[in-house]
């Protein structure tokens, strides 16, 4: 009998239908690092596999009146350096493959960029656009009623991830505070981040993952001498990370000349306004039918040329079956995971830099912790400190990664971050140790 969980095509996963999986790719990745400063084997066994693996099905009342179960996920790959700390993801094609992926990512994402927290990631199996409002809450109260002590302020941290957003947070919030003893229930509003502000929310935490991506596309810029205003970008997914990605770069001077989404893809080679796009797709859901900007076929969207693409939307979406389209100077990974292993390759030996996710995308979890240090002092900070630290964070992060690729000589800037992210957590595992 088939799992009636599982959703059987995986077809978006791979253009051609096939399984490209995650967590391999993941591995892989770690294992370069790892070779490149000769990790000890012992800690490679550890940091390949997440230390807890917990999967809740939990039935939900519907508004027709039937009960529906749902998979939930919580991965918590890693708390040495912290609590374990990741989003929550409400997409149909979420399983164990794809959020041990994500889990091990927000890992290297915390070391690189020194803060307190682990590696985790979580998620629900389904497509919450297909639901009403009311079952919404539902499902995500429930899922965190089901996920119980597993997570905590101290101990597990979820965030929004593609698929939830600040409302579902503050439902989380509310549903963890309520099942807390009385006296405890104040103290335990940064169980979750990405809040709304008036619940608890850090100012720019919204905007925090593409703020985060530019950023470091500016420090790509100046170390090799590219001029951001006057330059043109394509982004592929306009939601909270690609449309903030896209906003901010035209403040910066930066054309937006094509973007696509699930719906569609479109064009302008003298720019798309992209708070006008924003508008749209808030009213619309999509891209697709935006009236300042021609359509186009979405397989002509990696050829429109550009100088700096960022893939903004799921994994596995620059492949071989696209990456010779491809003209950037730059591809920038605002997605986790948007590139395989075989386009990598191609992109390097092409001359195109790839700036790796767990680096450029680093931005909402850094921000999380802003909040969660908010949270934790009862203080409210301002977006310009927000906005201060966060730039400070990520450009001492981008920093350490140019030094050690040059104390390496290698020429992958994922590899020479992996590799940074590994040397920060097998100092910390060499002084504590394992016990017992
Ligand atoms: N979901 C975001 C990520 O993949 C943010 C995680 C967080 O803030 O904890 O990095």
């Amino acid at each position: 009998m088939t799992d009636p969980f599982i959703p059987n095509s995986p077809a978006g996963r791979s253009p051609g239908g096939g399984h490209t999986s995650l967590f391999a790719t993941a591995l892989a990745q770690l294992e370069r690092g790892a070779d490149l400063i000769d990790l000890p084997n012992d800690l490679r066994s550890i940091l390949s596999q997440p230390k807890n693996e917990i999967i809740v099905n939990f039935p939900v009342k519907m508004n027709d009146g039937s009960y529906r179960v749902f998979r939930g996920y919580r991965i918590q790959h890693s708390n040495l350096l912290g609590p374990y700390k990741g989003g929550v993801r409400f997409h149909p094609m979420v399983d164990l493959d794809e959020v041990k992926a994500l889990a091990s990512w927000m890992t290297w994402k915390s070391a690189l960029c020194e803060i307190p927290f682990g590696g985790a990631k979580g998620g629900i199996s389904f497509d919450p656009s297909g639901l009403e409002a009311d079952e919404l809450e539902r499902v995500v109260r429930r899922f965190t009623h089901a996920l119980g002590s597993n997570i905590g302020p101290d101990h597990d941290i979820p965030a929004p991830d593609l698929g939830s957003n600040a409302q579902s947070m503050v439902w989380m919030m509310d549903t963890y505070a309520n099942s807390t003893g009385a006296a405890e229930r104040q103290n335990v509003k940064r169980v979750v981040t990405g809040k709304t502000l008036e619940t608890g929310g850090s100012p720019g935490r919204d905007k925090a993952t593409g703020q985060g991506v530019v950023f470091c596309l500016q420090h790509w810029a100046d170390e090799v001498g590219f001029d951001l205003s006057g330059a043109s970008a394509s982004i592929q997914g306009f939601g909270n990370v690609g449309g903030a990605t896209g906003r901010i770069l035209q403040v910066h001077g930066t054309k937006v000349v094509a973007v696509a989404d699930h719906g569609g893809a479109i064009t302008d080679e003298d720019g798309i306004d992209a708070f006008d796009l924003t508008d749209w797709v808030h009213q619309n859901g999509t891209v697709a039918g935006f009236p300042d900007a021609m359509w186009i076929d979405p397989d002509d969207f990696w050829s429109i040329q550009s100088d700096i693409l960022v893939p903004a939307a799921l994994e596995n979406q620059i492949t071989v079956d696209n990456v010779a389209q491809i003209q950037a100077r730059v591809v920038v990974e605002a997605a986790n995971g948007p590139t395989t292993l075989e386009a990598e390759t191609a992109l390097t030996q092409r001359g195109i830099d790839v700036l790796p996710d767990i680096l450029v995308n680093a931005g909402g979890v850094v921000v999380s912790y802003f909040e969660w240090l908010q949270n934790r002092s009862a203080e409210q900070w301002d977006l310009d400190d927000v906005d201060h630290r966060l730039r400070e964070t990520l450009w001492r992060a981008c920093d350490a990664v140019v030094n050690l690729r040059e104390e390496l000589e290698v020429e992958s800037r994922r590899d020479a971050a992996y590799a940074l992210a590994l040397r920060r957590l097998q100092v910390v595992y060499e002084q504590r140790g394992i016990f017992p």
